[in-house]
């Protein structure tokens, strides 16, 4: 496009929707779905910038194309004005950090996720801050093939220490993409250690669990922190030790704190040193489903235990079998617990949604003979915020529920 020249419908390709498709993207909805398309206008290559119009040929919207993708457009703006290049970049990721600014707390903001994909309007894309470390995720085509202005963007805002980027994840197969990981500026320093709420973490951003820690359940184990003085915790899914290592370092008496993953384990047992509460955790590399049966039948018993599982439902057609998954797990910890403990319990699938996992979980309450109370109903902190109208951003949902 020449100098100048205003971007609007006709000047570049274009897709155009099936009658009434637009609704859903006003509602908040950042994809269009293959089916919803009738028409593809001017002859765009997977990664271009299209305008999204209506059955009449009306601006909806303009966003990146991959007809390989169910979702082939991802929306990047509403505006017909809006031209798409370096500077858009640079003021999307202005504005994610002046959101995170406007509502997180200073010491939050060290340790946050600075891009949300969608719901910061910058479809496909993560970033995470980790101090002086920032860790990119570029999980579409469309996204990626901007890699180097989101980098030089990111480096005029925060003047971080390094990008790293963790690209190592199969959802870019979908999308033509190969798996990659490596460091994209600067220079990694040999541990990169963060605090949240006290408790320091050292975060493994080349080799951990998605950017090396889950920023999302931050407020949640600080939560579970202030109500852990005295008690015997389980963290059946513990990681780099999340919710057991805030327990620990509040007091709790006891934690054991399980993970399938050896490398998490072995991370989490590093991060109990860290803080010097090593001598009241015990890890065990354990697949939970298992080993919540065996505490049962060897009699252990815990004030609080945590469930905090990866997504068992990656995708519609897993959720029955999510479902069973769930119920099992919580229907075992509910039988660790004397009347009055708690239990805290997470699912990060969007595929069930939080009335589903509710349910779910009370189903698992009346086969164990049990009562809940549900003492706060939580969700990711806010800097993964809910855009309503994308289903996808409303993942996490938390239960601290007492067991009677
Ligand atoms: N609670 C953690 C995050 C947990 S992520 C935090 O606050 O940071 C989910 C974890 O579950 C991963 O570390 C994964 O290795 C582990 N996991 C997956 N399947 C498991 C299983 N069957 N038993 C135990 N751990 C499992």
């Amino acid at each position: 496009m020449a100098q100048g020249e205003m971007p609007g419908p006709g000047s570049r390709p274009a897709v155009r929707l099936h009658r009434g498709e637009e609704e859903a993207l006003r509602a908040g909805r950042r994809w269009v779905y293959r089916t919803e398309i009738a028409a593809v206008e001017g002859e765009p290559a997977p990664g271009d910038v299209v305008d999204v119009l209506t059955s009449r040929g009306r601006f909806a919207a303009r966003g990146y194309y991959n007809p390989r993708s169910m979702l082939t457009v991802r929306l990047l703006t509403a505006d017909p004005a809006e031209r798409i290049d370096g500077a858009f970049f640079r003021r999307r990721l202005a504005a994610a950090w002046d959101y995170r600014r406007r509502v997180l707390a200073p010491e939050s903001r060290e340790a946050c996720r600075v891009v949300f994909g969608e719901a910061d309007f910058l479809p496909a894309l993560i970033v995470d801050r980790f101090g002086d470390v920032l860790v990119l995720q570029t999980l579409a085509l469309g996204i990626d093939r901007w890699k180097s202005e989101i980098v030089s963007a990111l480096v005029e805002l925060f003047a971080p220490r390094a990008i790293y980027e963790r690209n190592d994840v199969p959802v870019r197969e979908l999308e033509g993409l190969d798996q990659r990981r490596g460091l994209l500026y600067g220079e990694l320093p040999p541990e990169v250690v963060i605090a949240e709420a006290g408790v320091r973490f050292a975060v493994d951003v080349a080799a951990g669990h998605k950017t090396g820690h889950f920023l999302d359940q931050r407020e949640n184990r600080a939560r579970l922190g202030a109500l852990a003085a005295g008690a015997r915790v389980l963290d059946a899914f513990c990681h780099n030790g999340g919710f057991g290592l805030h327990a620990a370092c509040r007091g709790a008496e006891r934690v054991l704190a399980l993970d399938i993953s050896e490398a998490a384990v072995a991370q989490a047992e590093r991060n109990a040193r860290l803080n010097g509460v090593a001598g009241r955790m015990e890890f065990r590399v354990a697949n939970a489903f298992d080993e919540l049966r065996r505490l049962e039948r060897a009699g252990e018993r815990f004030d609080i235990v945590v469930l905090d599982p990866p997504a068992f439902a990656k995708s519609r057609a897993a959720v029955a079998g999510a479902y069973r998954g769930y119920k099992e797990i919580n229907l075992r910890a509910m039988r660790l617990l004397p009347p009055g403990g708690i239990l805290v319990t997470c699912s990060c699938s969007h595929h069930m949604p939080e009335p589903l996992f509710l349910e779910c979980v009370h189903e698992a309450a009346r086969d164990a003979g049990r009562l809940l109370r549900v003492i706060e109903r939580r969700g990711a902190a806010p800097d993964h915020p809910v855009l309503l109208g994308a289903e996808e951003t409303f993942y996490l949902k938390c239960f601290f529920l007492e067991v009677r």
